[in-house]
């Protein structure tokens, strides 16, 4: 058996150095397999975020270990935060984050540059995937254009641009109508069905219950509940 893609031990995560809050994390451990659609469910400020920022090596824990594909992420330097980022992980956020003085096409090019991709092969994959995500004709537009949920798809795609083995997304559906999250949600269980593994935070309920194969819930920055195959009901 090839070692899980995530393995978290004993972390903590304060941000109030005089430890007058509580941690945002507590003896957190979590170890998530390749290929797991993974959603992390809770309330607002039970520590989602954090989480997700600690795997990304967006944040570093206060305690603790955080290893991702085999990468020791607590123990990187900023320069090596940054090539790990570019290269293990996309990142999908509840406002898109694309870049609105951009095209859509040169917002999915952007990763790819960053890596040093070749230009033509950058330019036929960011073709392919504006393709598959159904928003290739809008690849000369610039994304304020869009409608939310066209715009989270060009997110996706600029997460997937550089293969990372690892997609996370934090409230991907938190800014969409209806109909657009029952489109993203669609996308993300056919990533994970083609074999993506998925961290995915969300208040959505639908989105856990239709893309997850597992879920876990946190309270106060301890993990409260994890369930494989059968998303649990979460208040909020
Ligand atoms: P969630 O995403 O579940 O809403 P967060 O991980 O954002 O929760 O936050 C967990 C706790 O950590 C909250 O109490 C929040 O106020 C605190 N927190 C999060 N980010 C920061 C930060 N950058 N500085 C200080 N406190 C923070
Ligand atoms: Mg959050």
């Amino acid at each position: 058996m090839t070692a899980p893609i995530i393995q978290i031990r004993d972390v903590s995560k304060s941000y109030d150095l005089s430890d007058a809050a509580p941690p945002a994390l507590a003896d957190f451990s979590l170890e998530v397999e390749a290929g797991e659609s993974l959603a992390v469910l809770g309330r607002s400020g039970s520590g989602k975020s954090t989480l997700l920022n600690l795997i990304a090596g967006l944040d570093r824990p206060s305690r603790g270990t955080v290893v991702v594909g085999g990468v020791a992420v607590h123990e990187l330097s900023e320069a090596g935060l940054a090539g790990f980022r570019r290269e293990r992980i996309g990142m999908v956020f509840q406002f898109f984050n694309l870049l609105d003085d951009l095209s859509v096409e040169d917002n999915v090019l952007l990763p790819a540059q960053l890596a040093g991709m070749h230009r033509d092969e950058a330019r036929k994959r960011a073709t392919e995937l504006l393709a598959r995500l159904g928003v290739a004709r809008h690849a000369r537009t610039f994304p304020g254009l869009l409608s939310g949920g066209e715009r989270q798809r060009v997110a996706v795609a600029r997460a997937l641009m550089n293969r990372p083995p690892l997609l996370l997304a934090d409230e991907p559906t938190g800014a969409l109508d209806s109909a657009s999250a029952a489109d993203v949600r669609e996308l993300l269980t056919s990533l994970n069905a083609e074999g993506q593994t998925i961290v995915l935070v969300t208040h959505d309920t639908a989105l856990a219950e239709s893309c997850a194969t597992r879920t876990i819930e946190l309270l106060d920055g301890r993990l409260h509940r994890d369930v494989r195959n059968a998303p649990v009901a979460v208040a909020r």
